[in-house]
């Protein structure tokens, strides 16, 4: 053989050698591309089974609740709870010490009270059902930070419902003690914790013009429903003062419900817009907690 055949034929076994190196290569690749489209497959398919499971069981607990309520031929009257900061600050009516909260909710538990949700108390002015015997609101006013450093671990400890009303122009300014937006979050997501609207600015409603309450109505509860993704129907006039002009925004800007803070059991007869409230005074007896739920005063 000539060392130019030799040559040739050596280079003809090198192009062979890396012909059949790349081929091997791309059979590989093609393999590992299969195997990665089945086990992509096989998720989707289970986490299908997964999102399906989690909806029918959601399904049955609604289920398990609506069987709960029962209609009442005597219109239901109920105490909604009002606090603002849970904290240790002696002789301000507005502060009731951890501590006590914690009695109080423990009561609440002790005593077989089912508190409920905004959407739950309009539910009960509403159609005259209710899903137990004794029912309360537990409301706490203004979004004082101190609701989710103290008042939230205690909610969780006895799962207790409650509504926070939220001065979102104070929110928005980061205004210092009162909840910041991460922390409205991860209280909603435990689902024991709901907002309603406190205006923007905390002022007194029947002091301003109808366009003034406008934005103070409307555009707290646009903040709420964008920040929050809800859609926020309960309104709580600051310091309980409101005309006849806050009614016609209250209702033109969609809330269904209000409160206003005129002593009492609140049922369908104070008005959706004006119900009554019970304010818990700091250094309640058990006694005087018991009156508060049963009697409103
Ligand atoms: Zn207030």
């Amino acid at each position: 053989m000539s060392k130019k055949k030799s040559t040739i034929l050596g280079l003809l076994g090198i192009l062979l050698v890396i012909i059949v190196a790349i081929a091997c290569t791309k059979y590989s690749q093609h393999q590992k591309q299969l195997q990665e489209q089945k086990i992509s497959a096989m998720k989707k398919q289970s986490s299908k089974k997964v999102v399906a499971a989690a909806k029918a069981s959601s399904i049955a607990k609604q289920k398990k609740e609506n069987a709960k309520w029962k209609k009442y031929s005597t219109k239901i009257s109920f105490p909604i709870l009002m606090y603002h900061s849970i904290s240790n600050v002696s002789g301000n009516s507005l502060c009731v010490s951890p501590e006590k909260f914690k009695q109080e909710m423990q009561w609440l538990k002790k005593h077989g009270y089912y508190t409920l949700t905004a959407a739950e108390a309009y539910r009960v002015l509403t159609t005259n059902e209710k899903p137990a015997k004794k029912i309360v609101w537990v409301t706490l006013d203004d979004g004082y930070e101190d609701n989710y450093t103290a008042a939230y671990p205690i909610l969780k400890k006895y799962k207790i419902k409650a509504t926070i009303n939220l001065i979102t122009g104070q929110i928005q300014n980061k205004q210092a003690n009162k909840l910041t937006v991460a922390q409205l979050k991860e209280m909603k997501k435990s689902g024991l914790v709901s907002y309603g609207s406190h205006t923007v600015n905390h002022l007194d409603l029947s002091e301003l013009t109808a366009t003034e309450q406008n934005y103070q109505i409307k555009n707290s509860k646009s903040w709420l429903d964008k920040t929050l993704d809800q859609n926020t129907k309960y309104l709580c006039y600051p310091s309980g003062k409101y005309n006849s002009l806050t009614l016609t925004e209250a209702k033109k800007a969609g809330y269904t419900i209000a409160t206003s803070t005129e002593e009492g059991l609140a049922s369908s007869s104070n008005g959706l817009l004006e119900l009554h409230r019970v304010r818990v005074s700091p250094n309640l007896s058990d006694t005087g907690f018991q009156n508060l739920l049963e009697y409103g005063e």
